[in-house]
């Protein structure tokens, strides 16, 4: 029946992929904090407008990947992204009064596109953005704020940082009229989002997928010899920056972002190990965005990652804690063993339930979770007062009376992670 199929494009995280998730997204909630950055959690949905007058009415997430639908009169769509979201927050709340500001975000994102791997239709992104600083610091801040959390992800080695200008507006527009000079002449050759674009947006054309735009786009112009005296300035200043930090990226003059609202810095981190899927985190500079949705003009920067492009590269070795398992045979042992489970939990252990079945099922199940010891509670034992603990590593036993047993778990446990 396929309405027991989740929909297509979207994933159930069972417990290891969701664990997987929490860790890379731990790891990024404790490292922004360093940089300063607070947590911001908007909608999941939004009034259309937010996203199509902040996207581009061109922009291909606009045009043909939104969820969007009615709810009542309203037009709403589930987010594609996060910064039109935040960038609405900021304007709602009148936060341009406490510049700069530095706040990071997590959670799904939905994009309607071909699934494919690395690619769903409901993702999730944690992403950073700062909002009031103009100058290449911010930039450089955020950049090297994305490569320490690749390098604490521990995917440093299979990731390179490919960085590009798209100038201020007078370099952008120099070399828009170039472009299209360029491509114009080759309109045939170009597929139908790309003709479509060359009005609209031909910058766009540069990221494009499909194999006959590329070689079009190959023998275009470069941006990069279009920038003005401030915008090669600012590109500069960046790359000493990034230098300082131990950052070297490549420049790459072809690398524009998907987005309208951007300008100078455009960066990616991008991997070979995930086919066309190759961008694992990507961002820049959208100096624009704040004022073209009505709000005062604020620069800001920011990146987004996604988690589960970054889950297929990050090898988690977080080691599980090794459990202790009770183990109680018979209704009166169960009582005591389970009013000692709670107590060794309180006490921080991680304790599991040996629930039912004959005593070697469930020494068999306590090995196969890894657990380190088993406490073994049966009639006698409690008429006795004590237990049996086993070592599920050497297989040796100990009774140990029910007055030391809590004291004398703590201490195995410690000693078996
Ligand atoms: P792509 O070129 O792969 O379509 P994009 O330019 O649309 O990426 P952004 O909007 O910059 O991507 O989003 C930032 C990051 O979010 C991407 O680098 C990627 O890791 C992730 N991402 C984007 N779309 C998807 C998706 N459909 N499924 C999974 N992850 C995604
Ligand atoms: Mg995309």
């Amino acid at each position: 029946m396929s309405s027991l199929q989740p929909v297509r494009g979207t994933v159930d995280l069972l417990p290891e992929d969701a664990r997987k998730h929490r860790t890379i997204e731990a790891l990024f909630a404790r490292l922004v904090e360093r940089y300063g950055f607070g947590e911001i959690a908007t909608p999941i949905f939004e009034f259309t407008e937010v996203f199509s007058r902040t996207l581009g009415e061109t922009s291909d997430i606009v045009t043909k990947e939104m969820y969007t639908f009615t709810s009542g009169d309203e037009s709403l769509t589930l987010r594609p992204e996060g910064t039109a979201g935040v960038a609405r927050a900021f304007i709602t709340h009148g936060l341009h009064h406490a510049l700069p500001l530095k706040v990071s975000y997590r959670g799904p994102m939905f994009r309607h596109e071909r699934p494919q791997k690395g690619r769903l239709r409901q993702f999730h992104q944690v992403g950073v953005e700062l909002l009031g600083v103009d100058s290449p610091l911010a930039d450089a801040e955020v950049i090297t704020l994305a490569a320490h959390f690749l390098d604490e992800l521990g995917v440093t080695d299979t990731v390179t940082l490919e960085l590009n200008s798209l100038g201020d507006a007078e370099s952008r527009a120099a070399y828009r009229a170039a472009l299209v000079d360029h491509l114009a002449g080759r309109g045939n050759g170009l597929s139908d989002d790309s003709r479509r674009r060359l009005a609209g947006n031909p910058l766009r054309i540069l990221d494009s997928k499909d194999e006959g735009d590329r070689a079009i786009v190959a023998t275009a112009p470069l941006l990069t010899d279009f920038l003005n005296a401030p915008s090669r300035a600012f590109l500069d200043r960046l790359c000493t920056l990034l230098a300082a930090a131990g950052l070297s990226p490549v420049l790459n003059p072809r690398l524009v972002r998907g987005l309208d609202y951007y300008c100078h810095t455009a960066f990616e981190f991008t991997t070979t190990a995930l086919g066309a899927q190759g961008t694992v985190l990507a961002g820049g500079r959208y100096d624009g965005l704040i004022q073209q949705m009505g709000g005062p003009a604020t620069p800001g920067i920011g990146w987004a990652a996604g988690v589960e492009r970054l889950a297929l590269l990050h090898e988690d070795r977080t080691a599980l804690p090794r459990p202790v398992v009770l183990v109680p045979l018979g209704e009166a042992a169960e009582s005591a063993g389970f009013a000692l489970a709670q107590d060794l939990r309180k006490a921080g252990l991680h304790v599991e339930m040996g629930y039912a079945g004959t005593l070697s099922r469930r020494l068999k199940r306590a090995h196969k979770m890894n657990a380190c010891a088993a406490v073994i509670v049966g009639e006698n034992e409690l008429a006795q007062g004590k237990a049996v603990v086993r070592d599920l590593d050497d297989g040796t036993q100990t009774d140990i009376s029910f007055f030391d047993l809590a004291g004398q778990m703590i201490r195995l446990y410690r000693d078996k992670q």
